[in-house]
């Protein structure tokens, strides 16, 4: 290796090292303007000193020149403290430096060694003393620059120390060879301190690394825990603790805000039918749209399945805050276009506003909650309901019933009334269908779906279902062979696999074919798990009894739903034959359903025909199945005997 190279590796810049040139030059900005101010009241010093003893070139005009270029110099370097430079620009600064400390250097030492002729002892001292206090300025200065320090050892100590030796005195002879001493010294803890400093600066640029890693590291945490991966809106958690921040400020601020809470209509089928992974492109859109359309200052997060929550800042005025949810459920209404299909859904919101000092996160929710079921219930898609004194009076009375239904002997005080589903043209009676009757002596005549839906809420569904089928099945045992029992079943007790083994049980003991037995099911009940659904539909097809879907028409009505499930017959809802008297498109409807039953091999029953008009119309139609108060309203066991008797003389001679 030459000398050359060997002085370039072990004292040269490392261009290849970003981090340290920055440090450099980050401290040689501090250092170089101070260096110079040093600098200049070393050149006025001889220059004063040897004023009138040397010429006026060497006190005048040299030290002005040099003083010119310092100044030029510190202010240019001033001037460029701030700005952001490059790599490049930060390499190129320092090849000037060198090269101005490297002509300076030269400058400066001919300049005193020019004047040492000048002067007597005394100021030969001064001046070998100023050419050793410039060096070591200079020196401890541009210490980030080793090179530079080299370059005015080589150019300031070495020359000098020869000019001394030269002066063959015995002192001079002395300080040239301190001097050799000295610098030789300095430039061994120079290079010592320079790679002190390199390997700072690379520590602290593993430390800068390891610290945007750790936050890096820690965004990712936290958005993981407060981000629903699948939106990348905010998660049930980052909702609940916005939810929180809203209570604390409206409790200082006396400000109202509100809750909602969106659940998509027409979500479920298209998970069940097209698959989870069109649903999960489906709720990203969904979320997209709703970001996209809700102004900045209303939340909206991801609170778990196909429910979305809303934090609304600003709740004073009921109507704005109904038309400002309608505005983000509008963003739901074009069809959206998957790969898959169009898919169509809406969203039902429920509301509860915080208004006074004593609203909790969890009284919020269950309000909010409860608003939306109550629209979910209402069944209409696409509601907006405010939690209300109503709905709070709503939830008393649900307490109350829940209340009595548990301390009840179910045995005792429920009953059953038949209702019977009659073959139009025949008149002939196909089967009744079960509706459970209770009388609380405090409560008075609770309607069926009031008790029924509280008796879900409170988990005593399976003991209210199991003691209606067995007295069913006990009393249709009394029935014609010809007429089949339509009992209902509810959305838990088909996922219940502990109901359904009781159900098969009671079956098992009664004296009843189960080719007799009808279970009445709903949409709604389906949806809710609809894998558990089919299998317990299943069970009780291969067990050989009848499955019918009721209340068709009030749900999603979703054909594919009627084609995935096992059922033999359809129960069209009575909201159908509203109007059909006068409305030719309602007729037109129960036709076209009318239709698709029977193309798809399933019995039609209609509900809810009152009227001799209603019927005649529906048989014009082709319907073939009524159930309705024309013909029998719901009746007790021991009025059923009675009207079938009467029912069956009147048809006899009307037949
Ligand atoms: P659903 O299963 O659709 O029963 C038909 C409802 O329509 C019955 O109401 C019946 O009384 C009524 N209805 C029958 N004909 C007419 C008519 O011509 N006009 C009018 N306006 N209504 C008519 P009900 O007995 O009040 O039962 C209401 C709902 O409660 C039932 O609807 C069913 O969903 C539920 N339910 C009743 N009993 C049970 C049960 O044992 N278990 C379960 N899970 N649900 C039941
Ligand atoms: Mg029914
Ligand atoms: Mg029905």
């Amino acid at each position: 290796m030459s000398i050359l190279s060997y002085l370039k590796q072990t004292w040269g810049q490392d261009p290849d090292n970003p981090e340290l040139t920055r440090a450099q030059h980050k401290t040689l900005m501090r250092q170089v303007p101070l260096m110079y101010a040093v600098m200049l009241v070393n050149v006025a010093t001889p220059a004063i000193l040897f004023h009138g003893e040397a010429p006026f070139f060497l006190t005048g005009t040299v030290p002005m020149l040099i003083a010119a270029v310092f100044i030029y110099r510190a202010i240019t370097l001033y001037r460029a403290r701030d700005t952001e430079q490059t790599h490049a620009q930060i390499l190129q600064g320092f090849r000037t430096i060198t090269k101005v400390g490297v002509t300076m250097s030269i400058i400066m030492t001919c300049w005193a060694l020019a004047l040492f002729e000048y002067g007597d002892d005394l100021l030969k001292g001064q001046i070998t003393a100023f050419v050793g206090i410039t060096m070591l300025t200079a020196v401890t200065c541009l210490m980030p620059l080793r090179q530079v320090a080299l370059i005015v050892f080589v150019a300031v100590a070495l020359p000098t120390s020869v000019f001394l030796l030269l002066q063959r005195d015995q002192v001079f002879t002395g300080v040239a060879i301190n001097m050799i001493i000295i610098t030789s010294a300095m430039l061994l803890v120079l290079r010592r301190s320079h790679d002190d400093f390199r390997q700072r600066v690379e520590k602290q640029v593993e430390l800068d690394n390891q610290k945007r890693e750790l936050e890096h590291l820690n965004r990712a945490v936290l958005r993981a825990a407060n981000e629903d991966n699948l939106t990348g809106l905010p998660n049930r958690r980052h909702f609940l603790e916005k939810l929180s921040e809203h209570l604390e400020k409206a409790r200082t601020t006396q400000r109202h805000f509100a809750v909602g809470l969106v659940d998509l209509d027409g979500f479920k089928p298209v998970n069940d039918l097209m698959g989870y992974h069109v649903g999960d492109r489906l709720l990203a859109e969904v979320a997209a749209r709703l970001r996209a359309v809700a102004p900045e200052h209303i939340t909206v997060a991801r609170i778990g399945g196909d429910e979305f929550g809303l934090i609304f800042p600003d709740a004073d005025d009921d109507e704005r805050l109904r038309k400002e949810c309608r505005n983000i459920l509008a963003a739901l209404e074009p069809e959206f276009q998957l790969e898959e299909g169009t898919v169509a859904i809406s969203g039902t919101c429920g509301i509860a506003c915080c208004t006074g000092p004593d609203c909790h996160t969890a009284e919020l929710f269950e309000h909010a909650g409860y608003a939306l079921h109550y629209g979910k219930d209402s069944g209409e898609s696409g509601t907006i309901t405010i939690f209300s004194d109503y709905h709070e009076r709503a939830i008393k009375d649900s307490a109350a019933i829940g209340k009595r239904l548990r301390e009840a002997d179910l045995a005792a005080v429920l009953q059953l009334e038949y209702q019977p589903i009659i073959e139009s043209r025949s008149g002939r009676t196909l089967g009744m269908e079960a509706l459970a009757r209770w009388t609380d002596p405090v409560l008075g005549r609770v309607p069926p779906d009031v008790f029924i839906r509280t008796a879900e809420q409170t988990g005593m569904i399976g003991k209210v279902t199991l003691t209606l089928l067995g007295k069913a099945l006990s009393e249709a045992a009394h029935w014609p062979e010809d007429n089949y029992l339509s009992f209902n079943l509810s959305a838990q007790d088909i996922c219940s696999h502990e109901t359904m083994t009781a159900i098969f049980a009671a079956i098992g003991r009664s004296n009843i074919s189960p080719c007799r037995l009808v279970f009445e099911i709903t949409e709604s009940s389906v949806m809710q798990n609809f894998d558990r659904a089919v299998q317990s539909l299943e069970t009780l097809k291969a067990a050989g009894c009848h499955l019918a879907l009721d209340d068709f028409g009030t749900g999603y009505s979703s054909l594919s739903y009627v084609r995935r499930l096992p059922i033999d017959r359809v129960k069209v809802d009575a909201s159908f034959l509203r109007g059909i008297e006068k409305d030719a498109v309602s007729l037109n409807l129960v036709k076209t359903i009318s239709e698709m039953c029977e193309n798809l091999n399933l019995q039609c029953i209609l509900e809810g025909v009152e009227t001799r008009t209603q019927a005649d119309l529906l048989n014009d139609i082709g319907c073939t199945a009524y159930q309705g108060y024309l013909f029998a309203r719901p009746m007790s066991p021991h009025t059923l005997a009675a009207w079938r008797h009467e029912y069956e003389n009147q048809t006899r001679i009307a037949g």
